[in-house]
């Protein structure tokens, strides 16, 4: 086990390149650590075709780095989220800026930004085994059979994460939320959309729909419906993607047209997933490895937070591990600065998906009846979401 007495860290393995793990290894190696980071992809499947949103915080943890604008550089600015219900009544406006973002785009801007700060990254290295040598190092093992060795080993290998399973093997499995989300891009006239700046949502009668028209004649946009019994990602990605954009346009079909127009008008691969949540876990870390972002805490993406949660958790734990460099201590400071946030804003994601995407038609007449009420509290507690701010990073930034 890791105690007092054994040296302080200096070699760090980062377990996952996606959005939390590229953005901790900057940070780490900005603060002098050496750092090691194990991708099991050189480009993942889920990625294809799928933009997020990303909040103010998670801008502002870019910012405080110096990374914005390069990082940000491939999105696309919201001035305002918008609300309408399935006959196009404006429910409500969020007028906080966030931006748009290719999801493969984002991670592979930040990939390249931590290499650039002398972060060893290797791909087609998929983490299956994780040993303590009983003298608070770690030994990692991959599944084309090397290993590495490593002082600590931080897992942000996501919502199915191999060092959490294998870390505290006692943790809840991930749950299936119920929700199939998808995400493409349209190409439609360009004077029949205009680029408003607007990131438009739509309370549908059996779906939610969300796009913005993000250049003359593009739309990106994305879908969360119900289902109840689940398919894996294999059988979802099965299916031919027209075939798939036709039957969400029938999903839409008592909706406003123009997510039908969209529909048809899709262009280029189109991608979804079943949705998947992490329990709350009673830790997350133990001896000299510890989880974070969508590994130790993925929430229901209702609320567009997990990327801006998972830059968060990147930024206070590399702080963290400056100040504390043994690992326990580091941890134990790093879990109780997140715990809270993290719960309330699993529990918001939760609250805000029910009113999305009910099931059962007694539901859809009272979400009707409360959505616009429901929606301007959703937009209170959202910018309340919204206000992590990081304190000053330690060094100068360069
Ligand atoms: C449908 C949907 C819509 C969403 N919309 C938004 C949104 O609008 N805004 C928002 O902020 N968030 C959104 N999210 C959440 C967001 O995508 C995640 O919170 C975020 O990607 C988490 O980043 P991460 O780096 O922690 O995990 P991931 O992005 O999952 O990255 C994990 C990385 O680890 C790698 N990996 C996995 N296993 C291994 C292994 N064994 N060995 C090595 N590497 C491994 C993966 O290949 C991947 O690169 C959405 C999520 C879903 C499902």
């Amino acid at each position: 086990m890791t105690n007092e007495k054994t040296p302080p860290i200096r070699r760090v393995a980062v377990v996952g390149a996606g959005i939390t793990g590229s953005l901790l290894s900057l940070c780490l190696a900005r603060l002098g650590f050496e750092v090691n980071l194990y991708e099991a992809y050189v480009r993942r499947a889920q990625d294809v075709g799928s933009f997020l949103n990303l909040a103010p915080n998670g801008r502002a943890v870019l910012e405080r780095l110096g990374l914005a604008d390069r990082i940000l550089e491939q999105g696309v600015v919201a001035t305002s989220i918008d609300f309408t219900n399935h006959r196009g009544r404006q429910l409500a406006r969020n007028p906080e800026r966030t931006t748009n973002i290719m999801r493969g785009e984002l991670s592979g801007a930040l990939r390249e930004a931590a290499t650039d700060n002398g972060v060893k990254l290797q791909t087609g290295k998929r983490l299956v085994a994780l040993d303590d040598d009983g003298d608070g190092h770690r030994r990692i093992g991959f599944e084309d059979g090397t290993h590495a060795e490593a002082d600590i080993v931080l897992g942000c290998d996501g919502v199915n994460s191999a060092v959490r399973r294998l870390l505290l093997p006692d943790a809840p499995r991930p749950a299936y939320t119920e929700v199939v989300g998808s995400g493409g891009r349209s190409e439609i006239g360009a004077a029949e959309l205009p680029v408003d700046g607007r990131f438009h949502m739509v309370f549908g009668l059996r779906g939610f729909f969300g796009y913005q028209v993000v250049s003359p004649g593009v739309v990106w946009w994305f879908e969360n419906h119900q289902e109840t019994r689940e398919r894996t990602f294999a059988e979802l990605a099965e299916i031919d993607d027209a075939r798939w954009v036709a039957g969400l346009a029938d999903r839409h079909r008592p909706d406003p047209a123009v997510i039908r127009r969209i529909l048809n008008a899709s262009a280029g691969p189109v991608g979804r997933w079943p949705v998947h949540e992490v329990p709350p876990l009673d830790t997350w870390h133990r001896g000299s490895a510890a989880v974070l972002g969508d590994a130790a805490h993925a929430v229901a993406p209702h609320l567009g937070a997990g990327a801006a949660l998972g830059m968060e958790d990147a930024y206070e734990l590399a702080l963290a591990l400056h100040e504390h460099p043994r690992a326990p201590r580091a941890f134990a400071a790093f879990e109780e600065s997140r715990r809270d946030r993290v719960a309330a804003m699993a529990k918001q994601a939760r609250q805000t998906g029910a009113v999305m995407t009910p099931d059962r038609w007694i539901t859809r007449v009272i979400r009707d009846l409360m959505l616009p009420m429901a929606i301007k509290q959703g937009v209170r507690k959202g910018t309340e979401a919204y206000s992590y701010r990081p304190s000053p990073w330690p060094l100068p930034v360069v």
